[in-house]
């Protein structure tokens, strides 16, 4: 039997940690033989809603949920983690400006970076979910000198997950029928979802594409018009129906990131932003988002696809962001 893994969630007492707990608590992160032990970590305003899903938690009886302690003390909750999902950040307020907004969340994952280097156990995973999550990841890592930097990774699964949602429904196929989709860059607008060396069923999606639309012209307007603003914009639509921020879909990805970079991806690679060691040019130490594989030992960026001019173009503007991020934090001395 496997001794309980140590999961902390920041932010636990927000929307995305309430769609976490009891999918993480029944086991549908790390399988049904790892019972777990939950860390939630919240900010004095926050402790209410964590204690209440504390008391929820208790409730479910979930026979793998050997424990759930609420605090918010950053040492505390990082003592031993075994894996840590850094939902809670400070968002953006009316006026706000981007370096307000880095030095704010500086002032979260910096310490929790801190934390985590002090505490937390030889082989923790971090996942970064809390935006701007790319630059929160650099700054975290930053924070933690003896925690290899590749323990740190930010989420852009669920940006894949609308990418092969979007596919899914263009072409009149079932999910798991795509593979190879990626997402490059930044968690933001200026991501790049790319679909240039996905296949559908075998078939180059591209060449399905242009089989259902009418032509390879037609597919690549839909693609560069409608599909890549569709996806990097999907978090804008969702908020406009349903009134409130997407939470159970971000969710969901979170916990499939967290089960592909520790169980392993097999052959069908995900994407996931990770810190770059110069892949496909991207300059080193940046978190940026890859085409990712994971045996199980955390996820490694998978080289040697070939990037149109097209691509190129998409991923260098996304990268271009994420090198003013990180000189905007430098600027404030915050990496
Ligand atoms: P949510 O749980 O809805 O969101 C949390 C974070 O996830 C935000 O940064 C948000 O970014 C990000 N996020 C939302 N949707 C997505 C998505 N689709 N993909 C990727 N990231 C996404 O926010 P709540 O306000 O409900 O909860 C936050 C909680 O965090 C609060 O309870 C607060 O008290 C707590 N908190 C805890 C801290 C700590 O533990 N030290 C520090 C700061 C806050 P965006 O803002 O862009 O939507």
């Amino acid at each position: 039997a496997h001794e309980p893994t140590t999961v902390t969630i920041t932010g636990a007492g927000g929307q995305i940690g309430y769609a976490l707990l009891f999918r993480i608590a029944a086991g549908d992160m790390l399988g049904p033989g790892r019972p777990v032990r939950l860390r939630l970590l919240e900010i004095p305003q926050g402790m209410k809603a964590a204690q209440g899903a504390a008391l929820e938690l208790q409730d479910c009886a979930f026979p793998l949920l050997h424990g759930v302690d609420v605090t918010d003390d950053a040492r505390t909750a990082f003592d031993g983690t075994d894996i840590a999902l850094l939902v809670g950040a400070r968002p953006r307020g009316p006026g706000m400006e981007r370096a307000d907004l880095l030095a704010a969340n500086a002032g979260i994952f910096g310490p929790q970076g801190a934390a985590i280097n002090a505490g937390a156990s030889d082989a923790v995973r971090v996942v970064v979910v809390g935006n701007p999550a790319n630059t929160n990841a650099l700054i975290a890592a930053a924070s933690a000198p003896d925690v290899p930097a590749d323990r740190f990774t930010a989420l852009t699964r669920l940006d894949h997950n609308r990418a092969v949602g979007q596919l899914s429904e263009r072409l009149g196929v079932r999910p798991d029928a795509i593979r190879g989709v990626a997402v490059w860059g930044n968690h933001s607008a200026t991501q790049f979802p790319d679909v240039e060396h996905a296949t559908v069923g075998g078939v180059p999606v591209e060449r399905a594409l242009a089989d259902a639309l009418g032509g390879q012209d037609v597919a690549t307007r839909w693609l560069d018009d409608e599909f890549i603003p569709r996806v990097a914009r999907r978090g804008a639509e969702i908020i406009e129906v349903r009134g409130s921020s997407s939470v159970a879909s971000a969710a969901n990805a979170a916990i499939e990131h967290v089960r592909d970079d520790v169980l392993g991806t097999g052959d069908d690679p995900t994407s996931a932003a990770v810190v770059s060691r110069g892949e496909y040019g991207v300059p080193e130490g940046l978190v940026c988002s890859f085409p990712v594989l994971s045996d199980g030992s955390g996820y490694r960026v998978v080289e040697g696809l070939a990037l149109d001019e097209r691509a190129r173009r998409y991923v260098d503007a996304s990268v271009a962001e994420l090198v003013a991020e990180r000189d905007a934090v430098r600027a404030l001395g915050l990496v």
